[in-house]
C-alpha cells in the first residue's frame, strides 16, 4: 500500500458494493455500515430510486455547467431554499462542504468588508485555505496561514475545557461572556460566526440547547452574520430537528448555511443557502463548472423526496434514541466508556485509558475488533478517541440491535486488552 493512502484500518477494506444499510468487501466479507460512508450515504446504499435517477439522467446528458437550465437544479434549490427557514434564500450549489464553507465565507467577508471571522474551539470545516483557517484543532488543519483573521471562542467541545464543570446555563452564560470578551478585543467589524451545531469530526459533541440563541443576541448587536455550517448535521440526521441550528430555535435561522454529505448519498454535492441580499453581494459568483451537475442533481432531488416520503428524521429519532440507550446500558458495564452521547443518529462513543484519560489508541483498537465484528464505525475527536456512529437514516431496530451487539463484543475486547 503507498504509504501517502491515510487507511482506517491496519489492513486496508476495499469495498465493492453495498444494499440498504450493508457493504461487502473484495473477499466477499458483508460490514454493517454504521459510519454511512462518511455520513454520505444518507438514505441507503444503492437506493433505487437514486441510482435510477443517476441512470436516466447519465443516459441523457452527464454534464451541461450552470450556462443552461437543468431543471433538477431549480427544483432542488427551490426544496432546499424552501427548507432552510432562511427568508427570500438563495441556493449555490458546489461539489463540497469545504467548498461550501469557502464560498459562505466569501460571502460574509465580502458582505461585511472585513475578514474578521469568529469561529468555534475545535471545530473542523474543511480543506480549502480558508476552510482551514477556520478550524479550531491544529492535527486537522496543516498550516497556520490563512487569509482571514480568526478568533476562537467556546462553546464547541466541553467536557475537558476549563468549563466542563459548569451546568448547562453556567456554560452558555460564560461561552457568551467569553464570545463578548473576544469581541470586545478587536477594532470591531467581525464579519461572521460560523459554527458546527454539533461538532462533527471534533468527536459528535453538541453544546446546551439556547447556546447559539444566545450567541444570536450578542452577534445581532455588533452586525455578525450566523453561518450555521450543517455539513454533518442537516437533513434530520439529528432526529429531533431537520437542522442542527434548530435545536436553538429561539435565535430564528441562520443568515447563511451550508450543506453537503449525505444530500447526493454519495454524489458530490455541497451548497451555500444564504438571504438574498448577502448571495446577491458579489455579482461574479453564479458559476461553478462541476457545482450543480446535472447528475448529482437528479440524486440529490431523489434522495431527498425519499427522505422526506419515509420520513427518515422520524427514524432517525425512533432508532437512534434506542440506539443510545442501549449502548449506554453496554456501556455501564465498561469503564473504557467515558462517554455514550448524541442526537438520533449521530451517537459519539468516548473512550478512556485505566486513568480515565482520553485513549485514541483503545479507539483505534475498537475500530479492528469492530470491523472484525463485521462492523464498520467511524473515528473522530479532538484527541480522537472517540467512536462515531452515523449509519444511513433508514437503519433498522433489528439492525440498531445488531450493531450495539458487534460493537458490545469489540469494546469487552478494548476493555480486556487495556484493563
Ligand atoms: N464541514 C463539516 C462540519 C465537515 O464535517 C466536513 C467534512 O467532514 C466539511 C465541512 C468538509 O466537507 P468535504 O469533506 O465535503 O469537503
Amino acid at each position: 500500500m503507498p504509504d501517502w493512502l491515510a487507511l482506517y484500518y491496519r489492513e486496508p477494506v476495499e469495498l465493492t458494493h453495498g444494499e440498504g444499510r450493508h457493504v461487502w468487501d473484495a473477499e466477499g466479507r458483508r460490514y454493517l455500515d454504521f459510519f454511512g460512508g462518511v455520513l454520505t450515504t444518507m438514505t441507503a446504499h444503492a437506493l433505487p430510486e437514486v441510482t435510477k435517477a443517476v441512470a436516466g439522467q447519465a443516459e441523457r446528458i452527464l454534464h451541461t455547467s450552470t450556462l443552461y437550465l437543468d431543471r433538477h437544479m431549480v427544483e432542488l434549490a427551490e426544496r432546499i431554499a424552501a427548507l432552510s427557514g432562511i427568508p427570500d434564500a438563495r441556493v449555490f450549489f458546489t461539489t463540497s462542504g469545504t467548498e461550501a464553507n469557502d464560498a459562505a465565507l466569501l460571502l460574509a467577508t465580502s458582505h461585511r468588508r472585513s475578514n474578521q471571522i469568529l469561529a468555534m474551539r475545535n471545530s473542523y470545516h474543511g480543506r480549502s485555505f480558508s476552510a482551514i483557517g477556520v478550524t479550531g484543532n491544529a492535527s486537522w488543519s496543516p498550516t497556520s496561514l490563512s487569509p482571514l483573521q480568526t478568533l476562537y471562542v467556546h462553546g464547541g467541545v466541553r467536557s475537558r475545557g476549563p468549563y466542563a464543570h459548569l451546568s448547562d446555563g453556567e456554560f452558555i452564560v460564560a461561552c457568551v461572556a467569553d464570545l463578548e470578551d473576544v469581541l470586545g478585543q478587536t477594532h470591531g467589524g467581525v464579519a461572521a460566526l460560523i459554527a458546527e451545531p454539533v461538532q462533527g469530526v471534533g468527536g459528535f459533541t453538541a453544546p446546551p440547547d439556547g447556546l447559539y440563541a444566545a450567541f444570536r443576541e450578542v452577534l445581532d448587536r455588533h452586525g455578525i452574520l450566523w453561518i450555521s455550517d450543517e455539513v454533518q448535521t442537516g437533513w434530520g440526521r439529528t432526529g429531533d430537528h431537520f437542522w442542527g441550528w434548530q435545536a436553538h430555535a429561539a435565535s430564528g435561522p441562520p443568515d447563511l448555511l451550508t450543506f453537503a454529505k449525505g444530500i447526493g448519498n454519495g454524489m458530490s454535492i455541497g451548497g451555500v443557502v444564504a438571504r438574498a441580499d448577502v448571495m446577491n453581494c458579489l455579482d461574479a459568483n453564479s458559476i461553478s463548472t462541476f457545482g450543480g451537475s446535472p447528475v448529482t442533481m437528479a440524486a440529490g432531488l431523489a434522495n431527498l423526496t425519499y427522505l422526506l416520503e419515509h420520513d427518515l428524521q422520524g427514524n432517525a429519532r425512533r432508532v437512534g434514541g434506542l440506539l443510545i440507550e442501549r449502548l449506554r446500558a453496554i456501556a455501564a458495564g465498561l469503564p473504557v466508556v467515558r462517554e455514550v452521547r448524541g442526537r438520533g443518529l449521530m451517537i459519539g462513543v468516548e473512550l478512556v485509558g485505566p486513568d480515565g484519560a482520553p485513549s485514541p489508541d483503545a479507539a483505534s483498537l475498537a475500530l479492528e475488533h469492530a470491523r472484525e465484528q463485521g462492523l464498520l464505525v467511524g473515528k473522530g475527536g479532538r484527541e480522537g478517541n472517540v467512536l462515531r456512529l452515523a449509519p444511513p437514516m433508514t437503519l433498522t431496530v433489528a439492525e440498531a440491535e445488531e450493531g450495539a451487539s458487534m460493537l458490545e463484543a469489540a469494546l469487552r475486547r478494548v476493555q480486556d486488552a487495556t484493563g
